[in-house]
C-alpha cells in the first residue's frame, strides 16, 4: 500500500518539520481537561490548518457570490475560483476537472451513484445503467455504513440482490471468495480503499480485475486513503470514487465524487432543481452535461475553495512523505499497543497501515477507556466506527480507535500508549 511511497522517501517527515506543521493548526494549542490536546481522531474528522481557515474566510470576506449565475464581477470571480478548486482537487487524484462532482460529503456521493442507478431503471439516463431484479450488487463485510446502507436501499428499491465479500478472522478480505461472489450477474462492486477500522489497504487491483472481467462497475470509498496516500484514481482502474473534505484537512460540508467521464455522461441526476438544467417548461426539463448535472441548487463555494487550500497544503508537504509519516506512526502505534497485556489490535499486526489502529482492551468497555484517555487530554474514537458488520464478525460490539494526521508526533503516540497501559492497570485487565 505505501511501498511506492517508501521508494520515494522512506523517512517521511522529520520531527522538526512536524513541529513546524503543528504551528499551522490553531486548535493544537488548546488544552483538554488540563492537558495539552493530543488529537488522535483524525479518521473521524481532521483538524484544519490556518491556510484552509484563511482561504474560506478570505473568500467570504472579499468575493462571496453564488456561482454559475449572475453577471456581476463578484459572481464571475467566485465562479472562476470555484472551478479552479475543482481543477486543483482533480489534479490531486489524477482526474480531469470534468470528472469531479462536488457533493456535501462521501455519503452523499455514494447516494448520488445509488440513486442514479435506480433512476436509470425508471427511464432516466442510459438504460444500460438500470439495475433491477436478477442483478447483483457486491459490497464487503468491512464497509463503513456509508458504503453499505445506500447499496442495501438500492437493492430494496430495485429488487436487485445485495451480496458481500467476506472477511477472515482478522478482518481481511477473503480473496478466494472473489470468484464465487463476483459473477456474470454482478453490476456494481463497492469497496473501501483503506478500512476505517483496520487502517489497512484493500486489494483493489484484484477486485477491479474480477469486477471488470464480468463487466461490473467498481465504486471506491477513498475516505481513509485520500488523506494519507498518493491517489491516482484512473490508474487504480476504478469507475467511481468518493471522499470527504473534512477528513483531509479541509472544511466540513464538501465532498468529492469522481467518476469516469463516460459513466458520468450516462448517469441520470440524483438531486434536481436549479443550476443543473438548460431548458425548463412546466412539464419537463433538459439537464446540463456533467459535472453540473449533479450539482443542483446553490453550491458550497467557500467549502470547495477551502478543500482546494487543504489539497495545496498536503501537496506542498508531498503525499509520498505524508504516507511515509502515517505509516511509521501506524507501526509505532501497533507495536506499542500489541505489547500491552490483554490488548487486541484489530487486523493483522504485520500489515502495512496508515496511522490508524483499532483495539480492544479485555473486559474494558471502549467508552470507559475513551473517558480515561479524555481525562488525560487524549482524544480518540470509541464505538463501532459505523462498521457494525465488521465488529460483529470480529466478535466485538465496539472498539477504541486512534488515528494520526500530518501534525501527529511520536510523543503523542507514546502518551496514548502509556495512558492505555495505565488504563489496563486501573481497570484490572488480566492478560
Ligand atoms: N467511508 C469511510 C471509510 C469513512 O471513514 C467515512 C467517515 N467516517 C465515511 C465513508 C463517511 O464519510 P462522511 O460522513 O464524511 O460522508
Amino acid at each position: 500500500m505505501t511501498r511506492a511511497a517508501d521508494a520515494v522517501l522512506p523517512t517521511g517527515l522529520s520531527d522538526d518539520e512536524v513541529l513546524r506543521l503543528r504551528a499551522d493548526f490553531p486548535i493544537l494549542g488548546v488544552t483538554l481537561n488540563g492537558h495539552p490536546l493530543a488529537y488522535l481522531d483524525a479518521a473521524a474528522t481532521s483538524q484544519k490548518p490556518r491556510a484552509v481557515l484563511d482561504a474560506e474566510r478570505d473568500f467570504l470576506e472579499r468575493r462571496n457570490a453564488a456561482v454559475h449565475r449572475g453577471a456581476h464581477t463578484l459572481a464571475a470571480e467566485a465562479t472562476e475560483e470555484f472551478e479552479e478548486a475543482r481543477a486543483t482537487v482533480a489534479a490531486f487524484v489524477g482526474a480531469d476537472p470534468g470528472e469531479i462532482v462536488w457533493t456535501s460529503n462521501a455519503t452523499e456521493g455514494i447516494n448520488l451513484l445509488a440513486y442514479g442507478f435506480s433512476n436509470a431503471a425508471f427511464g432516466d439516463g442510459d438504460p444500460a445503467l438500470a439495475i433491477g431484479a436478477g442483478d447483483e450488487i457486491v459490497v464487503t463485510e468491512l464497509e463503513h455504513h456509508a458504503n453499505l446502507v445506500p447499496w442495501q436501499q438500492l437493492a430494496r428499491r430495485t429488487g436487485a440482490t445485495l451480496r458481500h465479500l467476506p472477511v477472515d478472522d482478522d478482518g481481511m478480505l477473503r480473496l478466494e471468495a472473489l470468484a464465487d461472489v463476483i459473477t456474470e450477474r454482478t453490476r456494481v462492486v463497492a469497496i473501501a480503499h483503506v478500512s476505517n477500522v483496520l487502517g489497512i489497504g484493500m486489494p483493489i487491483a484484484e477486485v477491479v480485475a474480477a469486477a471488470h472481467a464480468v463487466g461490473a462497475l467498481v465504486v471506491l470509498d477513498a475516505c481513509q486513503s485520500a488523506p494519507h496516500l498518493p491517489l491516482d484514481l484512473p490508474a487504480l482502474g476504478v469507475d467511481a470514487a468518493v471522499f470527504s473534505g473534512h477528513k483531509m484537512l479541509g472544511p466540513t460540508g464538501i465532498g468529492v465524487l469522481y467518476a469516469r467521464r463516460e459513466l458520468l455522461e450516462a448517469l441520470p441526476p440524483f438531486l434536481t432543481g436549479g443550476s443543473m438544467i438548460t431548458t425548463v417548461t412546466l412539464e419537463r426539463a433538459e439537464f446540463l452535461p456533467p459535472p453540473q448535472r449533479f450539482e443542483a441548487g446553490t453550491q458550497r463555494v467557500s467549502q470547495a475553495i477551502g478543500l482546494a487550500a487543504a489539497v495545496r497544503y498536503l501537496d506542498a508537504i508531498g503525499m509520498p512523505r505524508v504516507a511515509a509519516h502515517d505509516r511509521r506512526l501506524g507501526a509505532r502505534l501497533v507495536a506499542g499497543l500489541s505489547s500491552i497485556p490483554g490488548l487486541r489490535v484489530l487486523g493483522p499486526l504485520e500489515a502495512d497501515r496508515v496511522g490508524l489502529a483499532s483495539f480492544d482492551l479485555a473486559g474494558v468497555h471502549p467508552h470507559d477507556l475513551g473517558q480515561f484517555l479524555d481525562d488525560r487530554g487524549i482524544a480518540i474514537r470509541v464505538g463501532h466506527h459505523c462498521a457494525q458488520p465488521l465488529h460483529r464478525r470480529l466478535g466485538l460490539a465496539a472498539s477504541a480507535r486512534a488515528s494520526s494526521a500530518v501534525h501527529t508526533t511520536d510523543a503523542e503516540i507514546d502518551r496514548l500508549l502509556s495512558a492505555v497501559a495505565d488504563a489496563a492497570g486501573f481497570f484490572g485487565v488480566r492478560a
